[in-house]
């Protein structure tokens, strides 16, 4: 019902969609990954650009001799990329940092970059992202460095959940093991990289450790799926790290949801596997490649990742009593955001209940 004061917003001949959240994402690093962007359109993998010293890694010793204000610059130019694109909440992970002082700085800089822009962001530490150059051969030690820094990340209320990336080469079940417990004694949820180059065990393992969300999930098969489905786990899914890999192996979204699982899409965004921050990018992804209908692949963009992250009684959907998060497009039927692959983007977004662009 419209109350005195409230202001109203002309939508004629629009589309209106409740603003996405994009529930996976790294937005804050130094430096770029152009030129491995060059290698692997020559034919270089992922895993051969990380062993020649690139990948994750060279973000890493780009990010510690970034200043707080480059790294806050840096999260305010894909803030505003996100809201342009539709984004009006985003998840954002730490990563890129491995050490105590970078992780807690880059977490700072997140809080600020959701204070200084109409971008809702909420923080996840993800200090066990990959083993920096001078733990070599030594996981355990660098696993107490991780769990040290969960504590002072906790303490000063900088993240919400913690998260890991199980992979062979990177940390095991055990590492994740001993996460879920340390992330469970300051009340943090736990989130978790799982099976994205094999099949691991890692949907049954964030079953067990009852994670809040399993993500990736490219090589997980029926008993992971099953597992997760009966844990209550939701699957967050990346197909545009896919895509920008060049693989061709997504995760069997079909599949999940007729398991009835609430499955989540999210881009992933970070510099290296997946540079973008389009949402209807990624829906394109998912009625292409993933067999899911537009609106299967809406509500995992909207409605399932706002109870994700615990805002699911405020954001996510067009409802009175919500706040008003909601962008407008200049088309009648909706699923043209999504048919037009890479050509759409909305001209206004509110966030909040104020008009960001
Ligand atoms: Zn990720």
């Amino acid at each position: 019902m419209i109350q005195p004061g409230d202001e109203i917003v002309d939508a004629s001949n629009c589309s209106v969609l409740p603003g996405f959240v994009d529930a996976h994402t790294h937005p804050v690093y130094g430096g770029d990954r152009l030129d491995e962007f060059s290698l692997r359109a020559s034919g270089a993998s992922y895993q051969e650009i990380a062993a020649a010293g690139g990948g994750i890694l060279s973000t890493v010793s780009k990010t510690r001799a970034a200043s707080e204000q480059q790294l806050i610059d840096c999260g305010i130019r894909h803030a505003e990329l996100f809201l342009r694109n539709g984004t009006t909440t985003i998840e954002a992970k730490s990563g890129y940092g491995l050490n105590p002082e970078t992780e807690i700085r880059l977490l700072g800089a997140i809080k600020r970059v959701g204070e200084s822009t109409g971008l809702r962001v909420l923080p996840t530490y993800l200090g066990a992202h990959a083993i920096p150059a001078e733990f070599a051969g030594n996981r355990q030690g660098y696993m107490d460095t991780v769990l040290a820094t969960l504590d002072t990340a906790a303490d000063q209320r900088l993240a919400l959940w913690s998260d890991i990336f199980v992979e062979s080469g990177y940390f095991d079940a055990e590492d994740a093991r001993r996460l879920a417990h340390r992330a469970k004694s300051h009340d943090l949820g736990l989130r978790m990289h799982v099976d994205q180059f094999g099949n691991s065990g890692g949907a049954r393992l964030a079953a067990e450790l009852a994670a809040a969300s399993a993500d990736h999930l490219e090589y997980t098969d029926i008993d992971g799926i099953s597992a997760l489905a009966k844990a209550g786990v939701t699957p967050v899914l990346l197909p545009a790290s896919v895509y920008c890999l060049g693989l061709q192996k997504y995760p069997l979204a079909r599949t999940m949801v007729d398991h009835g699982l609430p499955i989540v899409v999210a881009t992933d965004f970070n510099p290296g596997s997946s540079p973008t921050l389009s949402m209807p990018f990624v829906m394109s992804l998912c009625c292409t490649q993933m067999r899911l209908s537009p609106e299967e692949a809406l509500t995992a963009s909207t409605i399932n990742p706002a109870y994700l992250l615990g805002l699911g009684d405020k954001i996510g959907s067009l409802e009175a009593g919500k706040v008003a998060d909601f962008t407008l497009w200049q088309c009648n039927d909706w699923r043209e955001i999504i048919y037009h692959v890479g050509s759409t983007r909305p001209s206004q977004v509110f966030c909040g209940g104020k008009a960001i662009s």
